[in-house]
């Protein structure tokens, strides 16, 4: 069963090179605010070429940094789908919808590497809203308590989670993690998190409200908001 998605996988990423696509680059990242075209099943298969795109991938030793690294990205991209689900629960606004499925996507993504590695999953059977990690729990109830407040409140909401994300990813891959799968993962990561950021304030400019950055450098934002 394994054997057969690795090579259905396999066969699948020589289809989209033939195709043009580069192999290993993330797909779908909840960005269309209009005609979500099957995005569970898009989310799925990203799942399937980062399966793909890390066994090709050597194991190498984790250091104690990238163990505890690994254990929190997987619970705060939790974090960043739990507020989604809610605030979608709460507004209705699509996009929350998509890029939930997107942050599944992620998480599935980082406990690719914590079995890999055989770590110890922090999110086990733990439901939307519950953590392991204090400051991750902090952070959900006081994200929820203020997206709560009106819909431009719930999408700046989400263009911080975005922000901080991006941050994160940034220090981690600057400073300490250096094997190539949990690079690959993370770089994966951090387009969907570009993109993610995009849709939010674009979601916002709609509704006449221009977006500030509160973590990232004006121009660090720029730079990802100019992109497409
Ligand atoms: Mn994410
Ligand atoms: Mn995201």
């Amino acid at each position: 069963m394994k054997k057969r998605n690795v090579m259905f996988g396999t066969l699948f990423l020589v289809m989209m090179g033939m195709m043009g696509f580069t192999s290993c680059d993330s797909g779908f990242n909840g960005e269309e605010d209009v005609a979500p075209v099957s995005a569970a099943d898009e989310a799925v298969t990203t799942d399937t070429s980062t399966a793909t795109c890390i066994s090709g991938l050597p194991m190498e030793e984790l250091s104690d940094s990238e163990v505890i690294g690994i254990t929190y990205m997987r619970e705060e991209e939790k974090l960043a789908r739990d507020v989604y689900v809610y605030l979608y629960d709460k507004w209705g606004i699509r996009t929350f919808d998509n890029i939930s499925k997107a942050e599944q996507a992620h998480m599935n993504a980082v406990l690719l590497l914590i079995d890999r590695y055989e770590l110890t999953d922090p999110v086990g059977d733990n439901d939307y809203g519950v953590f392991t990690n204090d400051d991750l729990q902090e952070l959900y109830d006081q994200l929820t308590a203020d997206g709560s407040v009106s819909e431009i409140e719930a999408l700046k909401v989400g263009a911080l989670i975005e922000e901080v994300d991006i941050n994160d990813l940034d220090e981690e891959l600057e400073s300490y993690i250096d094997n190539q799968d949990i690079t690959k993962v993370y770089n994966n990561l951090r387009a969907g998190s570009e993109a993610h950021l995009r849709a939010f304030v674009w979601n916002l400019k709609v509704r006449g409200v221009e977006y500030s950055p509160v973590i990232l450098t004006q121009e660090e934002y720029e730079e990802i908001i100019n992109k497409d």
